[in-house]
């Protein structure tokens, strides 16, 4: 069964909703001049908070060929909880996903493995389908233990989850000292790891699991290396940061097949 590459443009905490706006016109207006076909490559923005009204009325309201989903969620489902954003609410924005662990979430506000997990759980509870965030710092990697770090983190994420719910899950590979640093990991090092955590997820939920699961790659990745990452065979998409915040880069990403 083919899996649909998911090209997703996390705008981390970049542009108000006036500006977020402009940005999914342009996107979308050049997808439209380079006739963008999303039969091949699925493509989502995940955007902050205060932007995800504004951006699901422009998408809804023109039509655009593209997903929403924000960049974390509260664990809780309401209460006592200031400054946190429940599913629901998130829901009833109609994100499509929501990116839970992001390395940024565990570096800045200490989440662990296991609250990712809950999130996760959360996420699917209701309706949304989590992009479950992984990878290794730059000590682990140069330890060479960086397979087996992932892999850990992973079972960890996806133990609150059914087999059904991580076949439809997006698993997130991205390297911490790939991020923003304009270092990308050789499309081989993006293999490797993407192809252990698929193999965990056959062991550990059966193949027909590992087969549907969405695994991407992300860190620096840019028009000028997605072919060749996009060309691994256990590579689903790309987590995309900076180059998503360029209406006309983010397209040629997206469009990475043609
Ligand atoms: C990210 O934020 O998930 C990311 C991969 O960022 P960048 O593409 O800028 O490295």
């Amino acid at each position: 069964m083919a899996r649909l590459p998911l090209m997703a443009g996390n705008w981390k905490m970049n542009l108000n909703h006036v500006e977020a706006t402009g940005l999914v016109e342009k996107l979308a207006f050049t997808l439209k001049d380079f006739h963008y076909d999303p039969a091949k490559s699925e493509a989502a923005v995940i955007v902050p908070f205060t932007d995800l009204r504004s951006v699901q009325t422009v998408i809804e309201g023109d039509n655009l060929p593209l997903k929403w989903g924000a960049q974390d969620v509260s664990v809780h489902a309401s209460g006592a909880y200031t400054g946190e954003v429940s599913a629901d609410m998130l829901a009833k924005l109609k994100c499509a996903y929501v990116v839970v662990g992001h390395s940024e979430r565990r570096e800045y506000h200490g989440e662990t493995d296991a609250l990712i997990g809950e999130k996760a759980k959360v996420v699917f509870a209701a309706g949304m389908t989590p992009i479950i965030c992984c990878g290794e710092v730059l000590e682990i990697r140069k330890a060479g233990t960086h397979v087996s770090h992932v892999l850990s983190q992973v079972k960890e994420c996806l133990a609150p989850l059914t087999a059904e719910q991580v076949a439809a899950s997006v698993i997130a590979y991205e390297p911490v000292w790939a991020i923003g640093t304009g270092e990308v990991a050789t499309p081989e090092d993006a293999q490797e790891v993407c192809g252990a955590i698929r193999g965990y997820v056959a062991e550990a939920f059966g193949a027909p699991t590992a087969e549907a699961v969405r695994i991407q790659y992300g860190g620096s990745v840019k028009a000028n290396n997605v072919v060749e990452i996009m060309a691994q065979p256990d590579v689903d998409g790309a987590l995309v940061g900076g180059a998503s915040l360029n209406a006309d880069e983010f397209a040629k990403i997206i469009m990475f097949y043609s």
